[in-house]
């Protein structure tokens, strides 16, 4: 008989794609044991659930020993005994360990690793896939066919996550066009290649230098220069702006708001003025999907965009929201965008994001899960995608394994699911999912 009931914990650091410490933690049944690692933003939002680190002097003040002794110590002996399929009641159980609001005592971080390789302990023993095991736990029923995700992939990296003048963070291309998962994301690749080719051309060997995402970070100095190359290279490689490629983008706009001002484009805008020119970009070029436009704190400003612009446009919350079901709440009520960013490691623990998806698909809103800017080998949130039917998911550019390491558990998925892989073939026909 397969023994379900968690044995022991065991937690280490390994390093994230940016050479920073992060934690990972083995949860065991008997001999079988699962892992899961946690990855780390560098834009992050002020209200996410506490990073822990440990301050002083090793890794600059980085370390993560305080919140693997945590999951050691204190996690590892007083979940001994439970039965790895009890998600809610062990993330529960973790968060009253831990007694606070943001998860400050235990660390988000170590929390969230438990939880994460437990979920993929219970999928593992109970012989099903991952993305099958969290679509059981998050509706609780089951399905024969899934919804594989639109990959809004980010080729030309800016803000925190490069050394480069962009102030956007991220311009994302969203294949839309495709007829299958792993038609997308050749097609992405194929345009990512022929970016390169253009970028190299147009601006010499220093601009195919890749940012934090995979993206390329060449040093531009205004929105429009990158979005020209980017639409350059997608009809180059053949394809049609409109229809096989929409663009999206992550302004990640706390990062260059200055107080009363957000300094952009060399210019320094007010918010009526970014508004309009978000506006003019959409009428511009075929932007469907926009996040973070303006700064954390302002919901009036998300509702006003959001309310401005054709319902076929995604306003998408990240820093705002947090993956935190009060604050979207809020955002909910104000409709202060229409789609919620899922990152798990901003919440720290897999029942919270579950119910943060649910929460905005129940009120309409998308969900795209997220992968953050600082990333491990783990393709948890490939599954995750699956199993939420979110139809869409950004994990960075089609290069550097960290990120590409999701698209091929995707493919994976794809294989294994056969007939059964649905993807979606024109935005929102996510909906019909859940
Ligand atoms: C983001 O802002 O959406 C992102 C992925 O970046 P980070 O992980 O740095 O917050
Ligand atoms: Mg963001």
């Amino acid at each position: 008989m397969t023994d379900f009931k968690i044995s022991k914990i065991k937690s280490r650091w390994i390093l994230d794609s940016r050479g920073i410490p992060t934690i990972e933690s083995d949860v065991f049944a008997g001999k079988a044991y699962s892992r899961a690692a946690v990855p780390s933003g560098a834009s992050t939002g002020v209200l996410e659930a506490l990073e822990l680190r440990d301050g002083g002097k090793a890794f600059m003040g980085k370390h993560v020993l305080k919140a693997i002794a945590n999951v050691n110590n204190i996690l590892g002996k007083k979940l001994v005994g439970f039965d790895v399929r009890e998600q809610e009641i062990i993330d529960a159980e973790m968060i009253s360990i831990d007694g606070t609001e943001n998860k400050s005592n235990l660390g988000a971080n170590a929390i969230l690793s438990v939880s994460l390789a437990i979920a993929r302990l219970a999928s593992q023993l109970s012989e099903i896939p991952l993305f099958n095991y969290i679509y059981n736990l998050a509706y609780k029923k089951s399905r024969d066919d899934y919804l594989l995700p639109l990959p809004c992939c980010n080729i030309i990296n800016g803000g925190e996550h490069a050394g480069n003048n962009l102030s956007i963070q991220e311009f994302m291309v969203l294949p839309v066009g495709a007829k299958t998962f792993s038609q997308a994301i050749q097609n992405v690749a194929e345009v990512y290649q022929t970016l390169k080719k253009l970028l190299l051309k147009k601006y010499g060997p220093s601009a195919i230098n890749v940012g934090d995402e995979g993206g390329f970070a060449p040093n531009l100095n205004l929105t429009s220069e990158a979005v020209e190359i980017i639409i350059k290279a997608i009809e180059t490689a053949g394809f049609l702006l409109g229809t096989d490629f929409v663009l999206g983008m992550d302004a990640a706009a706390s990062e260059f708001f200055e107080e009363d001002f957000y300094n952009i484009d060399g210019r320094k805008l007010s918010e009526e003025e970014l508004l309009e020119y978000y506006m003019d970009l959409i009428h511009e070029y075929p932007f469907k999907s926009i996040e973070d436009p303006f700064n954390e704190k302002d919901f009036r400003n998300f509702s006003n965009l959001t309310a401005k612009v054709d319902e076929s446009i995604q306003i998408v919350d990240d820093d705002i929201t947090v993956t935190n079901i009060n604050i979207l709440e809020k955002a909910i009520k104000e409709k202060a965008g229409n789609a919620l960013l899922l990152k798990v490691n901003q919440i720290g623990s897999l029942t919270e994001a579950i119910k943060a998806a649910r929460m905005a698909f129940d009120n309409g809103f998308n969900v795209m899960v997220s992968h953050r800017s600082g990333e491990t080998e783990d393709t948890f949130i490939a599954d995750l995608a699956v199993g939420l039917c979110t139809g869409q998911l950004k994990t960075g550019a089609t290069c550097r394994s960290e990120r590409t390491g999701k698209f091929n558990q995707l493919l994976r998925i794809e294989e294994i699911l056969g007939e059964n892989a649905k993807y979606p073939l024109k935005l929102n026909s996510w909906k019909d999912f859940h």
